[in-house]
């Protein structure tokens, strides 16, 4: 019999419950019981929903983060929230969210502000997880009753639970040592909580532990092998039986570490690590379970039963009761439940499964692994026939994009001279100062703004209606933008809700849904456009906008587009061919866009690529082709251009130390990066590596509702003077500025135009 069972299910709920719940606790608007009564309920639906399998994950709900709660079980409070009086999820949130004096928990005076855990992405996922914070003196205390307390819910439902919790390896390696200490000197101290807390779970009869360790799909060296040997060595002798999970990718060449650690299953992910299963079951002791995630849990499309069943079939006849089958990983990376879809076009909606449809999936696999295929052909049938004609659709398949692709070849990638040609074009044409002044696109998406343009959606507002209200905003911000002072001004993005859906919703081959949410972190969700079909461009996208903009002013209006690699990167893609494929697919349609743009006389293009970083594959070894193809990607869309046109692309979050070559590669004119809250540091990258186009290395930060002075913003620019020639220096701030208001604005920016001022008379005295 093959068993099936699930790795986590998506907390957040089916209409983001929980959000709402947490935000208005947040606000003080409703009590720690309301938001815990929520938690309750969301659980005990999730777990009815699961009911039909053999075991459901408990431990996987979590208020925040999954790996914030295993902190608190942990006992491994940052010491900056120790001292703190109140509930224990109070003081959760605190970390999660950090606390101003003056919050409304009525902690404020009492304990202080604090500083929130940092967050960083989960593995090669969009989710965010607050990083555990380890120093050499580090205790760990175990504090089970979150888990206990879910495990007897559980229980009194009737469930077969299966307690999920993150594995000791994965843990440190995941967290930061906040003093250079080495992590792994921890881990004796860390096990001994481990084997408490498994110890504890066995207390309560419960036969399986779901353990998971990731971070075995990533390189480790020989002291993190090690790691992984001497704790499972140790954990051996709890009274559990521990089913070690990994996920997201390929074992390897930790393959046969995974095989062998003393467990008593095994799961891994037949998606993302298919190659490993052959070899594995060579290897793996023939007393193991192995668990196979065989049904995608990072996409969307429905999972083909027959081809899966064909493959899984030969391996059940070997394993038979050793053989588990589940999601490849948490389901919390998907949408919940197709059924809520009202408005999705029912082709591709037959096309689809979220989490409710893949578990329905899941236990159609095991009733025909376990009775054989005949007592479910019919719902065999059904799923193969949408299969097929998904496979067949001229809705997904465009030949005529698919011979333009064909007809790629690198020069469409190059631009017409070396950037010391283009410069001096450019400088001619558009004659701007020394230090120019810039923004990075969008200005505060204020209430009317939103409100415009929701009830154009609903259909309140007519079209006519909604872009005069938009040429008002649009006319508003270059009007702003011209009594700053500011070199290059932009149209502001009023009628973008976000910056990859608007670009999708204008695509041939994207379709959206209505309540596709899926958490980014704590109670932010994002909904995903969904990448169904060969893409194309109908018609201009960006392009009455901004010359509508560009017609008010005499200044440069700089053209703004989303990158292919930060659309691909932001939503759910064709598992039908490589993500490099859709990739060019879109750099051709923005191509488009960037040469409509030129022709209508719009000379600076700025093309963000705000997500290419967080694209690069969990291992090293997979990185140089990534960035080949994401690089090449944006240099199909950028690079068809005449030489006086000049590129501009903008990315958050800088750290890019390790692919600095790569960015120069992309050969924009101009890239303008978020710096100022590191001092600069960011731009260490320049030290070793000579960036030879310009750059505006971020001096405002746009999180903050600080205002920097122009001094400190003169002092950010001379740090980055010393890397970057200053004739190749721009002026900006950090990111885009919707989030922010404008009476923020406008004393920043003119704080910003006053600093390259002072920078432009010190420099030309010198
Ligand atoms: N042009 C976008 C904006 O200004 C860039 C946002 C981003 O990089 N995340 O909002
Ligand atoms: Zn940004």
């Amino acid at each position: 019999m093959a068993i099936t069972h699930n790795l986590g299910f998506p907390r957040i709920g089916a209409n983001r419950e929980l959000k709402f719940a947490l935000e208005s606790y947040w606000r003080g608007e409703s009590s720690l019981n309301a938001l815990q009564e929520v938690g309750r309920q969301l659980r005990q639906r999730h777990w009815n929903q699961q009911a039909g399998l053999d075991f459901v994950p408990v431990g996987d709900f979590s208020f925040y983060d999954h790996v914030l709660d295993m902190s608190f079980t942990l006992g491994n409070l940052p010491k900056r929230v120790q001292g703190f009086h109140g509930e224990t999820l109070d003081n959760y949130f605190r970390v999660a969210r950090g606390l101003s004096a003056e919050s409304v928990d009525g902690h404020g005076p009492c304990c202080g502000g604090v500083s929130a855990g940092e967050m960083t992405k989960w593995f090669d996922t969009n989710y965010h997880y607050i990083v555990p914070e380890f120093t050499a003196a580090t205790e760990f205390n175990l504090d089970s009753s979150r888990l206990l307390e879910q495990l007897a819910e559980a229980k009194a439902h009737g469930l077969k639970a299966k307690p999920v919790i993150i594995g000791p390896v994965t843990y440190l390696a995941l967290g930061k040592s906040k003093d250079g200490s080495d992590k792994l000197a921890l881990l004796p101290r860390l096990l001994a909580a481990y084997t408490q807390l498994l110890d504890s779970l066995a207390a309560e009869e419960v036969e399986w532990v779901q353990i998971d360790e990731p971070i075995l799909v990533t390189e480790l060296d020989g002291a993190w092998q090690n790691a992984f040997n001497s704790a499972y060595g140790q954990l051996k002798n709890c009274r559990v039986k521990l089913l070690l999970a990994t996920y997201f990718g390929q074992l390897l060449e930790n393959r046969s570490l995974a095989a062998h650690l003393p467990v008593a299953g095994l799961h891994v992910d037949a998606i993302n690590g298919r190659d490993d299963i052959f070899p594995l079951l060579e290897l793996l002791p023939s007393n193991k379970v192995l668990s196979l995630g065989v049904i995608n849990g990072r996409n969307i499309w429905k999972t083909d039963l027959h081809a899966t069943l064909e493959w899984l079939e030969p391996i059940h006849r070997v394993l038979q009761n050793r053989l588990w089958v589940a999601p490849s990983c948490s389901l919390i990376h998907v949408p919940v439940d197709l059924d809520s879809e009202r408005d999705l076009d029912p082709e591709i909606r037959s096309w689809l499964a979220f989490a409710l449809q893949k578990l329905d999936e899941l236990q159609l696999l095991a009733k025909a692994l376990n009775n054989g295929r005949v007592p479910v052909q019919a719902e065999l049938i059904s799923n193969h026939v949408a299969v097929e004609r998904r496979r067949t659709s001229n809705r997904v398949h465009n030949p005529a994009i698919k011979a333009a692709i064909s007809g790629i070849d690198v020069s469409l990638g190059e631009r017409i001279s070396p950037y010391e040609q283009r410069a001096a074009k450019q400088a001619a044409l558009l004659k701007l100062p020394a230090y120019p002044t810039t923004t990075i696109g969008s200005f505060p998406q204020t209430a009317d703004i939103r409100h415009a343009r929701s009830e154009f959606k609903s259909g309140r507002l007519g079209l006519a209606g909604y872009k005069a209200q938009m040429q008002k905003e649009i006319a508003h911000s270059v009007q702003e933008q011209e009594a700053l002072g500011l070199d290059v001004l932009v149209h502001g993005e009023a009628e973008r809700n976000d910056m990859v859906e608007y670009f999708g919703e204008q695509l041939d081959g994207y379709a959206f849904s209505q309540f596709g949410w899926v958490q980014s972190y704590g109670s932010r969700c994002v909904k995903p456009p969904i990448l169904f079909g060969d893409i194309s461009r109908p018609k201009a996208m960006t392009l009455d906008w901004i010359t509508y903009a560009q017609s008010l002013t005499s200044k440069p209006m700089k053209g703004m587009l989303t990158g292919p690699v930060t659309i691909l990167n932001w939503s759910f893609v064709r598992d039908d061919q490589p993500r490099s494929v859709s990739c060019t697919q879109l750099a051709l349609a923005i191509r488009q866009e960037v040469l409509d743009l030129e022709k209508a006389g719009i000379r600076i293009i700025q093309i963000d690529e705000a997500a290419l970083r967080e694209g690069l594959p969990l291992r090293k070894l997979q990185w140089k082709e990534y960035l080949e193809w994401a690089v090449g990607s944006f240099r199909i869309a950028a690079n068809g251009v005449e030489d006086e046109t000049q590129i501009h692309t903008h990315m958050c979050y800088s750290d890019f130390n390790d692919i600095i070559a790569s960015i120069a590669d992309m050969d924009a004119d101009v890239i303008t990066i978020e710096t100022s809250r590191s001092d600069m540091k960011l731009l260490d990258a320049f030290d070793d590596f000579s960036y030879p186009n310009e750059i505006g290395p971020g001096v405002y930060d746009i999180h903050s509702p600080n205002i920097p002075t122009p001094e400190r913003m003169v002092q950010l620019m001379k740090n980055a003077a010393k890397r970057i020639p200053p004739e190749r220096l721009w002026v900006n701030p950090d990111c885009g500025l919707k989030t922010r208001r404008w009476d923020e604005v406008i004393p920043a920016l003119t704080n910003m135009v006053a600093a390259a001022k002072l920078l432009r008379s010190t420099t030309s005295s010198t």
